[in-house]
């Protein structure tokens, strides 16, 4: 029986070659009818014998292109049209806009075998693509996803180009970036005066020398300019660090192959695999601490990674870094291209004049950045790949929640490590990272970033929800627009809100969330961090928490883990721990520490805290390992390189109402005779806390977020102990810091009904 077949596909479906794929199962079945693109994603028509109709759908489900995503279909039979024929038709672009807005790919296997082969018409071309890789979401300036709509509708393509674009079984169809020498974007090389120095393969010669000679340069990649240079040389990384003004906060390397990422660090099976995924993220690995004696071998720089055993490593992602890194054939450090923590420079004549204060060379091109976007970082945390940040190759790609939101919800995040998000039907699309909301600069980009997604998603939020701390710029932004409901939530309760709906507990559920971090806003307007919350979609119930204690200074304490030791030593020993031997002390002067001890007695600009990162630090102090940090998360790290999983033991403590008094296990800490197994017994002490609470709620689902659940020994052990009686569920999809919080913020406000 002849019949008509509509399917209207949503997801990531464009972009990803489903057309000419569309169109060859439909001309081998002799199918008639035509597929083509709109703005909720791809319209598919075909008729024909039923039976050949289901033939189709089945190949279009098992057979479809590697990058395509279907998130759901909609099917509807009608009486035969009368095709005559199987077509691609040109996109239509009326209502409401759903179609996935892809991620950028990495250079594919076939574009790489091209790009390295002296026949190809493309050989070291840096701007080689096909329909299975290179730029998207930097490139789209407005959807439907097709050329006039990227960055690349300055760039007439050449006979040879328009040809593989528009034949539908050539691997180039409808690729939108497509380009080659003759009428493709280039490079040109400028010295950090502004003198063009040379254009095209010149200036990657120029470039390459400069580098293999100790020169630190800018390179204009995919999502903004990086800083590069010899990641083996002492000097060169030093002097980077100056000029960037960053001072230990570790740089990410590009290593030219998985081989040599092996030989300078040991990784699994699974790191491995992230390494060489199509998203090609910054993978955080352990060095190696010798190279096993091979000849030529070079270590890295300490100054990469100060003190840390762990080294960002990643491996080329675009046609111009692979040709960089394989002439090189050593890492180097490739950071993003700004000044300490301000966004990552994006356009041409800005890196002239921002990053020439930083470099000897800057490499740039003329294919236009739409938006910027750093690099992506994936951590194994718990045996799963988790989400740092979730960035490049990941940014935008919706996430699917459980359930349908009631509205639309514009989701702002926090302040550190910022994205924000969008939730509309059954989705939440989270932004690239913004990055930490603090300078005018940042603030600024921050809504910049939030229009361009309004607009690129024809978007109108219905709610805009907040973190509830009053000094976050995000909270101020979102209080101060008008004509739309506001609602606030508070920070911990959207950490465990974002962990729930990454692993799809329903709307009816209840979870035991653990929430530990840094420092959040909490409900009495004191400082947590250290929280047990039983949690549904619509609230929470505070069950348990650490034992306040205050942050001398306040904000300062934040950043000098000795002062949270200071003030645990008050609250264990009073005014006698101003006469105690420890380390941390004496980096204070006796004004100092009475002015200190005063201000604890007092309460004066000393918050009260029950932040579990913050214990993490002053372990850190009282171990003399880390006084003052230069970055967040820095004393945890470093901690966490000590950990020996052969310490099975712990320290004790006590609970008493939901109150975890961590006072004897910092006693047991001071009076340790094995110094190098405290923080073992420390993190196994905070896993036992863990499981003890848990005990008391009888709820099986434990959720675990917060931004010291990046440490991946604590939650190792915290899943370790219990396995046995309890489901923990972590995040993987979008960070466990502070990253996170945008998609429970948007999940919140989507349910939330007034
Ligand atoms: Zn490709
Ligand atoms: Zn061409
Ligand atoms: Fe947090």
């Amino acid at each position: 029986m002849l019949r008509r077949l509509i399917i209207n596909l949503q997801g990531a479906v464009q972009g990803v070659g489903m057309r000419p794929f569309v169109y060859r199962i439909a001309k081998e079945l002799a199918l008639k009818g035509y597929v083509l693109n709109n703005s909720s994603g791809v319209t598919i028509e075909i008729e024909g014998d039923k039976d050949v109709l289901d033939e189709f759908l089945l190949k279009l489900h098992r057979d479809k292109p590697p990058l395509a995503h279907i998130f759901s279909q909609e099917l509807n039979y009608k009486e035969p049209y009368g095709y005559k024929d199987f077509e691609i038709r040109q996109s239509t672009d009326e209502g409401r806009i759903e179609a996935a807005v892809l991620p950028d790919i990495a250079t594919c296997e076939l574009c790489l075998k091209e790009l390295l082969d002296l026949k190809d018409r493309r050989y070291a071309y840096p701007f080689i693509n096909c329909t299975n890789c290179g730029p998207r979401f930097t490139i789209i300036e407005g959807l439907p996803y097709d050329r006039p709509n990227t960055t690349m509708k300055v760039f007439m393509m050449c006979p040879e180009c328009e040809r593989e674009y528009e034949e539908p079984v050539d691997r180039r169809f409808h690729a939108q970036p497509n380009a080659c020498m003759i009428c493709g974007p280039h490079v040109s090389l400028y010295r950090n005066d502004g003198t063009l120095l040379a254009k095209r393969e010149n200036a990657i010669h120029i470039l390459i020398y400069e580098i293999k000679s100790g020169g630190i340069v800018a390179v204009r990649g995919i999502g903004g300019f990086h800083l590069i240079c010899d990641a083996r040389d002492e000097g060169t990384v030093s002097l980077l660090r100056e000029r960037k003004r960053r001072q230990e906060k570790p740089f990410a390397v590009m290593f030219p192959d998985i081989e040599s990422v092996k030989r300078y660090a040991d990784i699994s099976i699974l790191e491995e695999a992230l390494l060489l995924s199509p998203e090609r993220p910054i993978v955080l690995i352990k060095r190696k601490d010798s190279s096993g004696g091979e000849g030529d071998f070079v270590p890295l720089a300490s100054s990469v990674a100060p003190g840390l055993k762990r080294i960002g490593a990643m491996l080329p992602y675009s046609p111009l870094y692979h040709i960089i890194l394989k002439s090189l054939s050593f890492p180097v450090v490739a950071t993003s291209g700004n000044f300490s923590d301000e966004p990552i420079v994006k356009d041409n004549d800005e890196a002239l004049r921002r990053l020439s204060a930083f470099v000897d060379l800057i490499l740039i091109h003329n294919r236009p950045i739409h938006r910027r976007c750093d690099d992506s970082v994936v951590k194994v945390i718990g045996g799963f790949p988790a989400l740092i940040r979730r960035s490049r190759g990941y940014a935008p790609m919706p996430l699917k929640v459980p359930f349908r939101l009631k509205k639309n919800v514009l989701a702002v995040g926090g302040f550190l490590k910022n994205t924000f998000a969008i939730g509309f039907d059954d989705k939440v699309i989270l932004s690239q990272h913004i990055g930490d909301i603090e300078t005018v600069d940042t603030i600024e980009y921050f809504g910049e970033a939030v229009q361009d997604f309004c607009r690129l998603y024809n978007f109108k939020p219905h709610t805009i929800v907040y973190d509830l701390h009053p000094g976050y710029e995000t909270t101020r932004w979102a209080l101060s627009q008008e004509g739309v409901e506001k609602l606030g939530i508070q920070h911990h309760f959207a950490h465990i809100l974002s962990c729930m709906t990454e692993n799809g507990i329903g709307l009816e559920e209840e979870v035991l969330g653990v929430a530990w971090d840094g420092t959040g806003y909490g409900d009495d307007r004191t400082l947590w961090g250290g929280e047990f919350m039983v949690c549904g979609y619509k609230g929470y119930r505070r069950v348990a928490y650490l034992r306040p204690f205050r942050l001398l200074g306040g904000e300062k304490a934040i950043k000098e883990p000795r002062r949270v030791a200071l003030s645990i030593l008050f609250e264990l020993f009073g005014e006698n721990a101003l006469d105690m031997d420890v380390p941390m002390r004496r980096s204070f002067n006796k004004q100092e520490l009475y002015l200190l001890f005063r201000a604890w007695q007092k309460g004066i600009n000393s918050p009260l805290s029950t932040s579990a990162g913050r214990l993490f630090d002053a372990t850190a102090s009282l171990l003399d390992i880390r006084q003052s940090l230069d970055y967040e998360g820095q004393a945890a790290m470093m901690i966490e390189d000590l950990y020996d999983e052969n310490i099975k033991d712990s320290y004790p403590y006590e609970i008493r109402n939901g109150v975890i008094d961590w006072r004897q296990m910092f006693q047991a800490i001071l009076t340790e005779k094995e110094r190098q197994k405290v923080p073992s017994r420390f993190i196994n002490t905070l896993s036992e806390i863990i499981l003890r609470v848990s005990k008391t709620q009888g709820i099986e689902k434990i959720c675990v977020s917060g931004g010291v659940f990046q440490n991946d020994l604590l939650t190792r052990r915290v899943k370790e102990l219990l396995c046995k009686d309890f489901n923990v569920l972590t995040q993987r999809k979008v960070p466990p810091n502070d990253g996170g919080i945008s998609l429970g913020q948007a999940v919140y406000g989507g349910l939330h009904c007034e």
